[in-house]
This record gives structure tokens, C-alpha cells and sequence, in this order.
């Protein structure tokens, strides 16, 4: 099917804790109305956009495990609390007229489809914005390390992950160290050995293993998106 493609495709990583806005937990609707509109703008220019969405506006299983839970368990609550964000999101695509489809790794017919790679490809190609929800499916797994896996698997080429209040990494923790010296670009090995917070390690090595470069970026500041998706000096670049 490659040499069919004329079109760019990208897997888009959202932050989940961005799209509680102000508020911490659930979802705010202006939030991801602004996600949504500028999505949209850049599949009316002729991008394939697949998502994957956080899912830390609701539960992080491992901070359950910490609070006494079973960690599967928890890490199961924390993959259905994604999927409220991919309908969140499937919502406001549809009202900028942009088509969508949820895709998830846990089967639930009523809301979304099964996670099928080789349909995902063909809502692509249509000019369907793809929503890949519920993680894995796996327990001890992050959304990070999916966006990492769904890249691959459909093929695209890069990872953009999109962050909530940090507009790339640094060598320390901006918001505590007024220091923090930004990153513009970054080898996979760096991010490994000095352990900076671009995503887990799975997701990391995945991205090493197969050269799939990450760009780092805040995702709510106007206009993002659309650079990313262009190839614009934003963020961070995590390549090899
Ligand atoms: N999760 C999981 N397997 C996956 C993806 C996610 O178990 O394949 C769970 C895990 O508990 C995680 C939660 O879903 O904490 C929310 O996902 P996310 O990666 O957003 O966690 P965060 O990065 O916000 O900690």
C-alpha cells in the first residue's frame, strides 16, 4: 500500500491531563474543542491524523497501586478512562465536519470499533481521523509506549507528542528549577541514559529500536499542531 501513499501521516500523542483544562479531573469541553479545531485544520490541509490520547485526567493505575488497588486492576481503570476522552474528542471532530473513528483495544461494540491496524490504514486514507482508545489493552503498559506501537504499526512517520504546560524537554524540571535548559533536539540514548522525561522507557526504545523520531511540544499553545505536523522548529526533537 506504500507506494499509494501521497500523504503525510502522523500519530498525534495527547496529553489526557490536558484536556481536565483547569480543573484536574474529567474533561473540559473548551479544551478539547481547541484540540479538535486544530486537528481539523490539519487534515483539511491534507494530513493523516491518528490519536492517541492520556488518559490522566481520570486514573493512572499506578498511582492506585499506590493507594492500596490491585496495579491490573487499576491500570484497567486507567485505559477506560481514556476512551472518555477519544468520544470527547470524536465529538468536537465532528462538529468541524471532520469524520472520525474510535478504535479500541478493548472491545466495547457500542461506542467504538475493535482495534483492526489494517482498517485504521483505510480510515486514514479516507481522510478519517483515527482515535485509537483504551491503550494496549495491557496492564503495565502507558499510553506513551501505544502511541509508539500505533506509529508503527500504521506507518507513520513520526510520533508527536503533544504536552500539557511544557513546551519541549529540558534537562531539569522547569517548573521547580528556573535553570532548566531546554533541549532543541536530543538522541534516543540521551533520553534513555539521563532518564528525561520524554515518555517511559518502553516507549522509548521502541522509538529507538524502528527510528521513529518523537517531537516534543506544548499542545495547547494556538497554532502547535499545525507546526508540528509542517516540520517547523517547535519543541523538542527526539531522533537518532
Ligand atoms: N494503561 C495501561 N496500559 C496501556 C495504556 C494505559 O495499563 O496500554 C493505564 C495505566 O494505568 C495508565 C493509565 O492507563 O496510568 C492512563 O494512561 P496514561 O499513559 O495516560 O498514564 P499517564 O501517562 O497519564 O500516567
Amino acid at each position: 500500500s506504500d507506494k499509494h501513499r501521497n500523504r503525510r501521516r502522523f500519530l498525534l500523542k495527547l496529553s489526557g491531563e490536558a484536556f481536565a483544562g483547569g480543573g484536574g479531573l474529567g474533561v473540559d469541553p473548551d479544551v478539547v474543542h481547541k484540540v479538535a479545531r486544530e486537528i481539523a485544520a490539519v487534515v483539511r490541509d491534507g494530513a493523516e491524523i491518528a490519536v492517541v490520547i492520556g488518559g490522566g485526567n481520570f486514573f493512572r493505575g499506578a498511582e492506585l497501586q499506590q493507594r492500596g488497588m490491585d496495579r491490573a486492576r487499576s491500570d484497567y481503570m486507567g485505559m477506560l478512562g481514556t476512551v472518555m476522552n477519544c468520544l470527547a474528542l470524536q465529538d468536537f471532530l465532528e462538529k468541524e465536519g471532520i469524520d472520525s473513528r474510535v478504535q479500541t483495544a478493548i472491545t466495547m461494540g457500542q461506542v467504538a470499533e475493535p482495534y483492526i491496524p489494517l482498517r485504521a490504514v483505510r480510515h486514514l486514507e479516507k481522510g478519517r481521523v483515527v482515535i485509537f482508545g483504551a491503550g494496549m489493552g495491557m496492564p503495565y503498559f502507558s499510553t506513551d509506549t501505544t502511541a509508539a506501537q500505533r506509529a508503527l504499526e500504521i506507518d507513520a512517520e513520526a510520533l508527536l507528542m503533544g504536552k500539557n504546560g511544557v513546551d519541549g524537554v529540558y534537562d531539569s524540571d522547569p517548573a521547580t528549577n528556573p535553570d532548566a535548559v531546554k533541549f532543541d533536539a536530543l538522541e534516543y540514548g540521551e533520553v534513555i541514559a539521563r532518564e528525561l522525561k520524554v515518555a517511559d522507557a518502553t516507549a522509548i526504545t521502541l522509538c529507538r529500536d524502528n527510528r521513529l523520531p518523537i517531537l516534543v511540544f506544548e499542545l495547547l499553545a494556538e497554532g502547535n499542531i499545525a507546526r508540528a505536523v509542517k516540520g517547523e522548529k517547535i519543541g523538542t526533537l527526539v531522533s537518532d
